[in-house]
């Protein structure tokens, strides 16, 4: 058996001492070096194993367990393993040289840059060395797998650019790496810490890690295997398991590639409502089961980062900054096909389940609305799936309707005289009851787009359906709504028509309304307001944005429309001038305002006083 030889050596390297410039670096990610040499440790078991399958090792594997373990006193950690090992040759190269060179690598490419950069920092891997960020001293002791020419060795660094290999006494098969602490990381000492993260990185590792006395990870996570194994139970455990004590997803989607690109995981529609909630559940981000971030931005499209779940890609570069993340083109295709899946997913539950899609849309209808908003591809699938919601109820269920069904289903009663069909919509099918009454006694369908992204998703839509226009139900009458190219007679002459717009800008005293006199069906209310649809869409898109905007700081704009033909307006203009007519006119004004939620306050207080006096 060849012996190990007393060594002393420096590692090549020109910078004199490069460890208190990797930790000055790192500051924000100590913790790191844990999840590096954890994976090393599973690595060498993972390799061991292999060499076995290939029937290259036909020794014992035995328990390959990895165990870390803290020993307050001496105040060290250590990370035990029992793969493949290293010679004393094997130390040099694999330590002195390759693990060296890429610290090395790491701090050409960063020196430069900020050190509050996290992003690029924490995803670097940087491997063994990342260990002098915690430690003023490292060792390691490790034994070869081979049986034969192989002594144990151990290898010492204490953080300068020297090191020294001496023999040493080990009888068993594998590594440890023994860190002496720094005084500035005794935190590490602490057994919670710890633990805490060797659970962040290492809750999936595909070997058992031991601490203090528990295995702390689940080896066999649902993404690793095939689909046909799986329960819907399965999907649902794993999801407690991911987000404890969260509300059951919707429906998940098991993403599995290995061309041209690896990918796996498992992504999960959660509820979501109505809102853009801020949640504490992300999509994790995994290569080989070693946890890397839950900052997916970039990897995820957009609109999906609403989803939850893992995704486990060794293709992912992990170890570069974010502008080159976008441009990377593995990256670009994983993001297409995130989509694509998605788009097929939702997709094949439309065709297969008419009926629960609808019920789920609440939910999932936020996902394609910000789907077809951001991205073109899913819209030329959504565009097939994606429904709108009318007021009108069938078995007690609100209709539902594809684009193509609507253009259908409303387009011989709401195409304009431009050949425009017309899409009548409520935001808020309470508050606009009125309009929306109106609207349906004419035999005009309403749909429901009460969700705070609507406005963007209506006005993507007149893009992209070809003549289709969206309007609020209150945005105008309903004659100028649907302009059918149709006038109503009035019963009023021109100068009686003059006489009555005179009353109501003087009982309305505000220079910046309009008051318009129309000829209207007599059915309709005497006076109506009406918000611009422009207007108005424009201050809501600026709401979704949160930022203070043109739009979003104007006022309410409104008209107000006098229905010339309604028999109350014959009666304001034959009512005694003055007192009774001025009276008379704001009555009916107030009710106006009071079907579009306006009245309030003082003017509320007046207007029901005066309702209870002309009834007593
Ligand atoms: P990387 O793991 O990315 O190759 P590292 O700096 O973490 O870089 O490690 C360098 C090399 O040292 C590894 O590739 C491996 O050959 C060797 N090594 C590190 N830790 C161990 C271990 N616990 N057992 C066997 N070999 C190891």
């Amino acid at each position: 058996m060849e012996a190990v030889q007393n060594e002393k050596g420096q590692i090549s390297i020109h910078t004199e001492n490069i460890f208190p410039i990797i930790k000055k670096f790192l500051y924000s990610d100590h913790e790191i070096f844990l999840r590096e040499l954890v994976s090393n440790a599973v690595d060498a078991s993972q390799k061991l194993k292999k060499l076995a399958s290939f029937g290259d090792f036909n020794g014992e594997l035995g328990d390959l367990k990895v165990s870390v373990s803290v020993d307050k006193e001496a105040k060290t950690i250590t990370v035990s393993d029992r793969g493949i090992g290293m010679t004393a040759d094997e130390i040099k190269k694999y330590i002195n040289q390759i693990a060296f060179s890429g610290a090395a690598e790491f701090l050409d490419k960063y020196k430069d840059k900020a050190a509050d950069d996290k992003a690029i920092i924490g995803h670097f891997g940087l491997g063994f060395y990342s260990a002098f960020m915690v430690a003023d001293q490292v060792e390691i002791v490790t034994r070869s797998y081979r049986e034969e020419g192989t002594a144990a060795a151990r290898w010492v660094c204490d953080g300068s650019t020297e090191f020294e290999i001496t023999p040493a006494e080990r009888s068993e098969r594998g590594t440890d790496v023994i860190l002496h602490l720094a005084a500035d990381s005794e935190e590490f000492l602490e057994t919670e810490r710890l633990r805490g993260i060797l659970e962040k990185y290492g809750r999936f590792l595909p070997v058992e890690i031991e601490f203090d006395g528990k295995v702390i990870n689940n080896t066999t996570p649902i993404w690793t295997k095939s689909p046909s194994e799986l329960t819907e139970e399965d999907y649902k455990k794993f999801y407690q398991e991911l987000y404890p004590f969260s509300e059951e997803p919707l429906f998940w989607i098991h993403l599995n590639v290995d061309y041209p690109f690896n990918l796996t995981g498992v992504l999960y529609f959660p509820k979501l409502k109505n809102d853009f909630q801020i949640r504490r559940e992300k999509i994790q981000l995994y290569s080989r089961q070693v946890f890397i971030t839950d900052e997916v931005k970039d990897v995820v499209p957009d609109f999906l980062m609403l989803l939850h779940g893992v995704i486990d890609s060794p293709d992912i570069p992990l170890n570069v900054s974010r502008s080159f993340l976008q441009a990377d083109a593995n990256v670009k295709k994983i993001n297409g096909y995130i989509t694509r899946k998605v788009a097929d997913k939702l997709n094949d539950l439309f065709k297969a389940d008419r009926k629960a899609f609808e019920e789920k849309f609440e939910d999932i209808g936020l996902f394609i609305k910000y789907g077809i908003l951001s991205d073109d591809k899913f819209w030329e699938k959504a565009k097939e799936f994606c429904l709108l919601k009318s007021v009108e109820e069938v078995d007690g269920a609100n209709r539902f309707h594809t684009f193509n069904e609507y253009r259908e289903h409303v387009q011989a009663n709401q195409t304009d005289k431009n050949e425009n069909v017309v899409v009548l919509y409520a935001t808020d099918r309470k508050q606009q009851d009125a309009y929306v009454e109106s609207a349906r006694r004419r035999g005009y369908d309403v749909v429901l787009l009460d969700n705070v992204i609507d406005p963007h998703f209506i006005n993507t839509l007149e893009s992209k359906l070809e003549k289709i226009t969206f309007k609020r139900v209150d945005a105008d009458t309903l004659d100028k709504l649907i302009d059918k190219g149709l006038n109503n007679e009035s019963v009023l002459s021109e100068a009686d028509q003059t006489k009555l717009k005179e009353v109501f800008e003087k009982v309305l005293d505000n220079k910046s309304l309009t008051v318009s006199i129309e000829s209207m069906p007599t059915d309709e209310l005497p006076v109506t307001i009406t918000l611009p649809e422009f207007l108005r869409r424009m201050k809501d898109m600026s709401a979704l944005s949160g930022e203070r905007s043109f739009y979003g700081n104007m006022p309410n704009m409104y008209n107000v429309v006098v229905n010339a033909n309604h028999p109350l307006s014959a009666k304001v203009l034959s009512a005694e001038e003055g007192e009774a007519q001025q009276k008379l006119a704001k009555q009916l004004y107030d009710l106006a305002l009071l079907s579009q939620n306006m009245l309030t306050g003082a003017d509320l207080t007046a207007f029901v006083r005066r309702t209870v006096e002309t009834l007593a």
